[in-house]
């Protein structure tokens, strides 16, 4: 059992970049640095080192610091194998089921296709931490650029399976204008109205909304729930799949 410390570095307008720390050894991670600067200042606050940077996949909101921190750092990088072709420098080209450690703990790869074809999310499952990227975001999911429908639901439905006490720490503070678009999808269901009344008070606070809990978005993320018969429903959907209801609010999400 490790203890890994997880802190948010917001980046851009919505990014988030996060820094590991593992407590049994004192090493030091980010996840998607997609600028450099804010982690500098973060590491120079307390005087830390880099010692490894993960990648999600290749899109420069989340890699455009890398080449800067490795070079002030030396830090090892680690990114999906599928990208080793546009994400420049890998040290280590990870895919399915591979290992990933930063110091005791452990981290285990899923590749998550859909919005870019190399996507991979980073599982410290003693930890409870999900590092999905701009796969799964908390109440919806990442725009389709390289993946289809049926590949998408299928990598949403590979991090279902996963346990309910998993903190979800994604690419993005979207949070907000995704719980209102699903409470526009299901205007009756209940749990969405009530999580989006959090969300808003938690946004109207200023704080952030991640990490999100697994088991609250298997029961309110309109993209983990495609084969959730009150969804089709509401969609007028009934009698399709869930390929089918996924696209459908992909689809109406990406118009919205
Ligand atoms: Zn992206
Ligand atoms: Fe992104």
């Amino acid at each position: 059992m490790s203890r890994l410390d997880v802190e948010l570095i917001p980046a851009f307008s919505d990014n988030y970049i996060y820094l590991l720390r593992d407590g049994a050894t004192g090493t030091v991670a980010v996840v998607d640095p997609g600028d450099a600067t804010p982690v500098i200042e973060r590491l120079e606050r307390d005087g830390l080192p880099l010692n490894i940077i993960l990648n999600t996949h290749h899109h420069a909101d989340h890699i455009g610091g890398n080449a800067e921190l490795v070079k002030r750092y030396g830090a090892r990088l680690i990114g999906p194998a599928a990208d080793a072709h546009r994400i420049p420098n890998l040290d280590q080209a990870v895919s399915e089921g591979d290992a990933v450690s930063v110091g005791e703990a452990k981290a285990t790869v899923i590749e998550t296709p859909g919005h870019t074809s190399g996507h991979i999310t980073f599982w410290f499952g003693d930890d409870d931490a999900l590092f999905c990227g701009d796969t799964l975001f908390s109440m919806g999911c990442g725009r389709l650029f390289e993946g289809t429908p049926a590949q998408m639901w299928q990598s949403l439905s590979k991090l279902r399976t996963l346990p309910d006490a998993a903190k979800v720490y994604c690419g993005h503070e979207y949070t907000l204008s995704n719980a209102r678009f699903a409470a526009g999808v299901e205007p009756d269901n209940a749990e969405v109205a009530d999580r989006l009344r959090h969300i808003e008070a938690t946004r109207a606070a200023g704080r952030p909304t991640i990490p999100a809990d697994l088991a609250a978005e298997k029961q309110t993320n309109p993209f983990l729930r495609a084969d959730d018969p009150r969804l089709a429903a509401a969609l007028n959907m009934s009698d399709a799949g869930p390929i089918e209801v996924f696209a459908e609010v992909r689809a109406r999400k990406d118009t919205a």
